[in-house]
């Protein structure tokens, strides 16, 4: 007997005649996302079975995998030999084993299960139901519960594959779903130190989007620990994008020349047209076939349809945004469970917050936008900016 961790998958079922280009986008994810860790990875039709591990990481094992999109579900189960010919001993052992763990662990009054079977091998000669009522024996002899086929505290499920193994579990513990990361092109993450965007790279990779993240830094108006705190929540949701490299673009030219020549009521909008234009460069290179941001609509004076539309004119690439309908605090919920609003709510100035005039326009008017910035080496300051990026 050893104890595995079973790994399903959710929506790639539906995929049909690309199911294995799926498959095998998120085999090669699940690998990589448990690089650190000794285990063995093999298949069982739809089923992924991770063995082989120190029992001391299986937690850690359980997150990491938690984190994979396109993971269904997982179940920690014993893999014991289907030796039917034997009266099913060895399944029968890790039912006891399990039922006594599960009654100590009870807490509940009058506690109810239901013992399911799954049958893939068709040469035992028996049905399902048959090896159910046989095997829920082993639990009623070792515990108090009582069987409830319809209405019970615990399953105990017993999966018996084609290749003579028997998987034996009660819990499933539920995963990222989505899609595996990788099967819907690269997206440049716009990612400030704030609350919203973290959490937009985190809805993109769990529609499979891949992702690069770019983040302006205006030294030395924003601080070393700013960028630091950016390169902190990049680290946290990485393991949803499988890796994430990260530019950090010099903003403090560009600012300071629209600070200089350009009326104050079209600071922000323009400053974020730049903003697509080097996230829109720095893509191109990455080989990204859009660029995601966290804005939702009506937040801000910057996020309206007006202003967004003045500012999406500038990149060259399909802009998504995955917050648009979101409240505030339905995104700070996400946050916090994904684990980036903690470190999101340190207090340290982003590059939107210095300069910051006193009356934004709220619905720039393009032209005289364009008027305005036509003050400035547009494609200069680009230039020096793509020049001076810094990977981590
Ligand atoms: P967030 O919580 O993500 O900072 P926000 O509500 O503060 O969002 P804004 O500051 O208006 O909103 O920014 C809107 C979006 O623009 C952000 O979600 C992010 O995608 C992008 N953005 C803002 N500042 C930066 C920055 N310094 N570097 C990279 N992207 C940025
Ligand atoms: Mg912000």
């Amino acid at each position: 007997m050893d104890r595995v961790i079973i790994i399903r998958y959710g929506e790639i079922f539906l995929k049909g005649k690309n199911k294995s280009y799926f498959e095998s986008l998120l085999i090669n994810n699940i690998k990589h996302s448990l690089k650190k860790f000794k285990h063995e990875f093999s298949r069982s039709q739809a089923r992924y079975v991770i063995s082989n591990y120190d029992g001391n990481f299986e937690a850690e094992i359980i997150d990491t995998l938690k984190k994979v999109f396109g993971i269904h579900s997982l179940s920690v189960a014993d893999r014991v030999e289907c030796d039917w010919q034997n009266g099913f001993e060895q399944i029968l052992q890790s039912i006891k084993r399990l039922a006594i763990s599960l009654a100590e662990g009870n807490v509940l009054k009058n506690p109810t299960f239901r013992m399911t079977v799954k049958r893939a091998d068709k040469h035992i000669p028996m049905r399902s139901y048959e090896i159910a009522a046989l095997l829920a024996d082993a639990v009623l002899k070792n515990t108090d519960f009582t069987v409830n086929l319809s209405d019970y505290d615990y399953e105990i499920t017993v999966d018996i594959r084609e290749n003579g193994f028997a998987y034996v579990y009660s819990e499933k513990i539920y995963g990222a779903g989505g899609l595996p990361v990788g099967c819907s092109s690269k997206g440049m993450l716009l990612l400030s130190g704030g609350i919203d965007s973290p959490v937009a790279g985190y809805m993109m990779a769990k529609r499979g989007m891949k992702q690069c993240a770019v983040h302006f830094a205006s030294p030395p108006y924003t601080s070393e620990r700013a960028t630091a705190k950016v390169v902190e929540l990049r680290d946290i949701i990485s393991p949803y994008t499988a890796d994430m490299p990260l530019y950090i673009v010099p903003f403090t030219e560009i600012q300071l020349e629209i600070h200089e020549k350009c009326p104050a009521e079209f600071m922000i909008t323009i400053m974020r047209r730049f903003m697509m234009r080097i996230a829109s460069v720095l893509a191109k290179k990455e080989g990204c076939s859009a660029i995601i941001t966290g804005e939702s609509l009506g937040q801000v004076a910057s996020q309206t349809v007006e202003s967004m539309t003045s500012t999406e004119s500038c990149a060259e690439l399909p802009v998504f945004r995955p917050l648009i309908a979101f409240d505030k605090d339905e995104t700070m919920a996400l946050a916090a469970r994904i684990g980036t609003y903690e470190t999101s709510i340190q207090p340290f100035e982003d590059c939107c917050t210095i300069f910051l005039p006193k009356n934004p326009s709220i619905h720039p008017n393009l032209k005289k936008v364009i008027e305005a910035e036509n003050k400035l080496d547009i494609d200069a300051l680009v230039a020096r900016a793509i020049e001076a990026v810094q990977k981590r």
